[in-house]
């Protein structure tokens, strides 16, 4: 991809264009007709976990949302890729970049599973996001309401709105479940 036609897309988006969206990239757009949006959005976030699952990995899912579209959603892949940094919501951010002219991911929302970790709310704070839904806390590694405030800390140059409990008991299942299976595995010797 020449970096014109990145501009170009990037123009396109903000001008509420159809046509930039790459064949490949998911564009499910929410109207009215969906219902409750931000649960429209989530239950894209909970497909994205599933599918963690089944590769093995905690099911954490991601999307990325800008003007009612998902632009972006993938899930957790660091087993994968054997990669510390492979968050859902790092891998979004990193898909959703090339919609925009510069390193700001502007006027978008990130609707993510589980509360984000120190390092993806850092993310989310270098990439300019308007918004973040999760679904359920992490208590041991949040870092937006759990162990630090950082979408919230008046120390930093930007703050996001923040909503929690977006389909949360689904979002919580989800990783019970695993852990509960992995444990099972274990106990089985398998
Ligand atoms: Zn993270």
């Amino acid at each position: 991809m020449t970096s014109d036609s990145r501009n170009e897309r990037a123009f396109d988006l903000h001008c509420g264009s159809n046509a930039l969206f790459l064949s490949d990239v998911p564009t499910l757009q929410w109207t009215p007709d969906d219902g409750n949006r931000d649960e429209f959005f989530m239950r894209q976030a909970l497909a994205e976990a599933a599918l963690a699952a089944e590769e093995g990995e905690i099911p954490i899912g991601a999307v990325l949302v800008c003007q009612n579209r998902a632009i972006a959603r993938d899930h957790n892949r660091r087993e994968r890729n054997c990669d510390p940094t492979a968050h859902a919501e790092t891998l979004v951010l990193r898909a959703a970049s090339v919609f925009f002219p510069s390193w700001r991911i502007e006027d978008s929302e990130l609707f993510v599973t589980l509360e984000p970790c120190v390092m993806c709310a850092g993310a989310l704070v270098q990439a300019r996001v308007d918004r973040v839904v999760f679904g359920t806390r992490d208590p041991k590694g949040g870092a937006v309401v759990s162990l630090y405030e950082l979408l919230n800390d008046s120390r930093l140059n930007w703050r996001c709105q923040v909503d929690e409990g977006t389909l949360g008991d689904e979002c919580a299942a989800i990783l019970r479940d695993f852990f509960r299976a992995r444990r099972d595995d274990k106990r089985s010797g398998a």
